[in-house]
C-alpha cells in the first residue's frame, strides 16, 4: 500500500501504528470493543515496543549511518541502511549519499520477505521515500506481483507520482489530508505547552495541517527569517531605513549555514506575500502570520497585486541565485533594490 500526504502529515507513524495494530498480543480486543471494533493496538506488549522502537527515524537513521561509518571499507560498500526494531517490521530509508532506496535494500527485502514471521502475525517493509535507484525499483516490482499472504509492504509517498505506474497500479493509495486547524491547535495545546497561546495559534496556521511539522515547528527560527523579510518588504514599502537593511543582508553569508539562513528567509518572505495577497483579495481571515495581522493590513494597503505577484517571482529568482551560488548578500540586496523599484 502507498501511504502518501506531504511532509509531516503522519505517513511513517501511521505505518508503524498499523504494523503495531497487526501485531499486538496485548490488550487489543479490549480496544477494539472500546472504539467501536476498530483495530488497535495496546502500546506495551514486546510487539508494540519493539515496533514503536523504529519511530524516531532520524536517530535510528543516525544511529545505522553511524555503524556503517565504523566498519572496514570493504563492508562498507556491502552495507545497505536498514532498520530493524522488531524481527518482523524492517524499515527501509533512502541510503546515503545519494539518499535514494539502493537495489541491495530492496534484495534484502526480497530475500526476507518469503520467511514466515518469526515473532508477529504479519511482517511489514515500510519503504519511507519513493526515490528509487531504476534497478531497485524494477527489482521491487517482482516483489509487488507475488507478494507472500503473511507480509505487508508499505511506500511512504509525499509525491506518489514519483512511482513507477506499473508500482501505482500494484498498490492501493491512501492519502492523508490536512487535519482542521482546530485539530492542530488542540494537539498542540496537549503537547506543546511550552509555547504561548498565542504563539501556538500561529505555528497551527504555518503547518498546513500537518501534525508533524506543528509538532516540530522550529518556530525561534521562523520568527528571526521573518523578522529579516519584514526588514526587506518594509524597506520597499516605506522606503524605510537602508542601513538596517545592508546590516541584515550581511549576516547572509556563503557555505551550508549561508544556504540554510537564506532558504528559511525565503520561506518568510513567500508565507508574509502569500498573506499580503489574502489581505489584498478581501479575505484577510485566511492569513497564517495571523500576530502581525495589523501591520500586513496597514502594508497591503499601498500594494498592488502585480507587486505582489513581482516579489514572489523576485523569491523565486532569489532561490535560483541560491542554487548557482551567487553571493548571497549581493542577491538580496538586488532583490531589495527591485522590490524598491515598483
Ligand atoms: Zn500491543
Amino acid at each position: 500500500m502507498v501511504l502518501a500526504g506531504p511532509p509531516g502529515a503522519g505517513k511513517y507513524t501511521l505505518a508503524l501504528m498499523v504494523a503495531q495494530a497487526a501485531n499486538c498480543t496485548g490488550a487489543a480486543e479490549m480496544a477494539s470493543r472500546e472504539n467501536g471494533g476498530l483495530p488497535d493496538f495496546c502500546g506495551v506488549c514486546p510487539n508494540c515496543v519493539r515496533t514503536a522502537a523504529a519511530a524516531p527515524l532520524r536517530a535510528r537513521f543516525d544511529e545505522a549511518v553511524a555503524a556503517r561509518e565504523e566498519l572496514r571499507e570493504v563492508d562498507k560498500k556491502e552495507t545497505r541502511i536498514l532498520i530493524q526494531t522488531h524481527p518482523d517490521v524492517l524499515v527501509i530509508p533512502p541510503d546515503p549519499p545519494q539518499l535514494l532506496i539502493k537495489l541491495g535494500q530492496v534484495r534484502r527485502v526480497i530475500h526476507e520477505i518469503y520467511r514466515f514471521p518469526a515473532e508477529a502475525r504479519r511482517a511489514f517493509y515500510i519503504f519511507t521515500s519513493t526515490g528509487f535507484m531504476k534497478e531497485a525499483a524494477n527489482s521491487l516490482l517482482k516483489v509487488l506481483e507475488e507478494p507472500p499472504e503473511f507480509a505487508s509492504i508499505i511506500l511512504l509517498a509525499e509525491n506518489p507520482g514519483e512511482l513507477l505506474p506499473t508500482i501505482r497500479s500494484r498498490t492501493s493509495l491512501f492519502h492523508l489530508g490536512a487535519l482542521p486547524l482546530a485539530e492542530i491547535e488542540a494537539l498542540l495545546a496537549a503537547r506543546r505547552a511550552d509555547w504561548k497561546p498565542a504563539q501556538r495559534s500561529l505555528v497551527a496556521r504555518l503547518s498546513d495541517g500537518a501534525a508533524g511539522r506543528a509538532l516540530g515547528f522550529p518556530l525561534e527560527t521562523y520568527l528571526a527569517s521573518r523578522q529579516d523579510a519584514l526588514i526587506l518588504l518594509r524597506g520597499a514599502v516605506d522606503a524605510g531605513d537602508h542601513s538596517t537593511l545592508f546590516r541584515m543582508t550581511e549576516t547572509y553569508r556563503a557555505g551550508a549555514d549561508g544556504q540554510e539562513k537564506m532558504s528559511g528567509l525565503n520561506r518568510a518572505l513567500m508565507s508574509i506575500l502569500e498573506d499580503l495577497l489574502m489581505v489584498r483579495a478581501g479575505t484577510p481571515a485566511l492569513i497564517r502570520n495571523i500576530d502581525l495581522a495589523s501591520e500586513l493590513a496597514r502594508m497591503a494597503d499601498g500594494l498592488t497585486l502585480e507587486w505582489i505577484e513581482a516579489a514572489a517571482h523576485g523569491v523565486h529568482r532569489l532561490e535560483t541565485g541560491m542554487r548557482r551560488n551567487l553571493l548571497r548578500n549581493l542577491s538580496l540586496d538586488a532583490f531589495a533594490g527591485q522590490l524598491a523599484a515598483k
